[in-house]
C-alpha cells in the first residue's frame, strides 16, 4: 500500500518537513518501555512500540514502519530498553496498519518469534498483492465520491509517487481475539477486539495495574480514522469498541502515538463526542440538500482543495459517517446503490 492519509493522517501539512527523530526508548514502568519509532509522515512523526519484559526476553507490541534503516532504528530503541531484536520472544500487533505491523516479517525472522495478530487483517494483507490494482480501486472510489477531476488526477499522481511503506507481508502464527492472553513479567494482558479504526484492531489490557495498550483505537490527541469498505459500519463498530474500552476501567493508556496518558475514561468520552460532532457535521451538510461524499468531506474539513493525503483521509472518514447515518435511517443514497449522491431522510 502506498503511504497515504488513510491510515494515520495527512502526511503533509504544507509546512516544511521536520527533521526526522531517532528511535529511542522511554521507560514507563519497571519492565515496560515505550519505543518511539520514527515515521516518514510529517504530521505523525513517530509511532510507539512497547517492550515488556517476559522471562529471558521481551514481548514486543507493534513494530514501526518498514523503510530503509527502520529495523536498525527498532533495534536501537530495544537496546536502550536493555534488549535487542534477538530478545523478542513474542511479537503482538495491535492492527495491520503499516506503522504498527510494517516490520512484522523482519522482526519475526530476526527474533525467531511468533507473530500474534487479529485474523481480520485482509484490509492490508490482501491488498498488498497488487499495488496497481489497489491504487486503481482507490482512484475509482475517489472519483465515485464526486471529487473534481483535477483533484482525482493529483490524488492518483501522489499515489504513484509514494513509495509503499508496507513491508513484507507475514501472516500471524496465531490469530488473536477477545479473551486471548499475553503473559509478561508485569502480568497478564488480555486481548480485546476493538474494530473501527481497522477491522483487525485489538487492545491489550492488564487489569491489576490498569494498563491499556490501545494502538490507534484510543489516542491522547484524538484523531479519527476508519478503514472503509471492509466491514458494514466502521463508525458503529468503533463506537461499540469505545464502549468496551470504557468498561475496562484502565488507568494508564499506552497509545500507538504520543505520550501515555492517565485519564483514560475522559479520552474515551472525548473520542465518542468527537465522533458525534463529526457525524452531526455531515448530517448538517445533508440538511442543506443532496450532496456528494466529496461535498460533505469539504464541509467537514473546511476546504474544497485538500491536498491528496488529506483528501484520501477526509473522503474515507466521510464515507464511513454516511454509511453510519444510512444504517441509522438518517441518510440515504439518492442514486440508488451508488455512493455518488446522498440526502437526508
Ligand atoms: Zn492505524
Ligand atoms: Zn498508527
Amino acid at each position: 500500500m502506498a503511504p497515504q492519509a488513510d491510515d494515520h493522517g495527512p502526511r503533509r501539512t504544507g509546512f516544511p518537513r521536520r527533521r526526522r527523530e531517532l528511535a529511542r526508548a522511554d521507560r514507563v514502568l519497571p519492565g515496560l518501555w515505550r519505543l518511539r519509532l520514527p515515521l516518514p509522515w510529517s504530521a505523525v512523526p513517530h509511532v510507539n512500540g512497547w517492550a515488556i519484559t517476559a522471562g529471558s526476553g521481551v514481548v514486543l507490541v507493534d513494530t514501526g514502519i518498514a523503510e530503509p534503516g527502520s529495523l536498525e532504528q527498532l533495534d536501537r530503541a530495544l537496546e536502550q530498553a536493555g534488549a535487542g531484536l534477538e530478545h523478542v520472544r513474542l511479537l503482538v500487533c495491535t492492527h495491520a496498519h503499516p506503522d504498527h505491523y510494517g516490520q512484522a516479517a523482519a522482526v519475526a525472522r530476526a527474533a525467531g518469534c511468533e507473530l500474534w495478530m487479529h485474523g481480520a487483517h485482509g484490509h492490508v494483507t490482501a491488498r498488498s498483492a497488487d499495488p496497481e490494482e489497489t491504487l486503481a480501486a482507490r482512484v475509482d472510489l475517489v472519483r465515485a465520491g464526486g471529487v473534481p477531476e483535477h483533484l482525482v488526477a493529483a490524488y492518483e499522481q501522489d499515489g504513484r509517487d509514494a513509495r509503499s511503506p508496507l513491508g513484507e507481508i507475514v501472516l500471524p502464527d496465531r490469530e488473536i481475539g477477545t479473551g486471548d492472553r499475553v503473559e509478561t513479567d508485569l502480568g497478564t494482558f488480555e486481548v480485546h477486539e476493538t474494530p473501527g479504526h481497522a477491522p483487525s484492531h485489538v487492545v491489550l489490557h492488564e487489569a491489576e495495574r490498569g494498563l491499556l495498550i490501545s494502538g490507534d483505537h484510543l489516542l491522547g490527541r484524538i484523531s479519527l480514522y476508519y478503514d472503509y469498505g471492509h466491514t458494514p459500519d466502521p463508525v458503529g463498530e468503533f463506537l461499540e469498541s469505545l464502549d468496551r474500552t470504557g468498561a475496562l476501567d484502565a488507568r494508564l493508556c499506552l497509545a500507538g502515538h504520543g505520550r501515555p496518558f492517565r485519564d483514560v475514561r475522559a479520552h474515551v468520552d472525548g473520542t465518542r463526542s468527537r465522533v458525534g460532532e463529526r457525524l452531526g457535521r455531515v448530517a448538517e451538510r445533508l440538511e442543506q440538500g443532496a450532496a456528494s461524499p466529496f461535498e460533505c468531506a469539504a464541509f467537514l474539513i473546511g476546504t474544497e482543495e485538500p491536498d491528496p493525503p488529506l483528501l484520501g483521509w477526509a473522503l474515507t472518514e466521510t464515507l464511513c459517517y454516511l454509511t453510519h447515518l444510512e444504517r441509522e435511517g438518517k441518510a440515504r443514497r439518492s442514486d440508488g446503490e451508488g455512493i455518488g449522491r446522498w440526502e437526508r431522510t
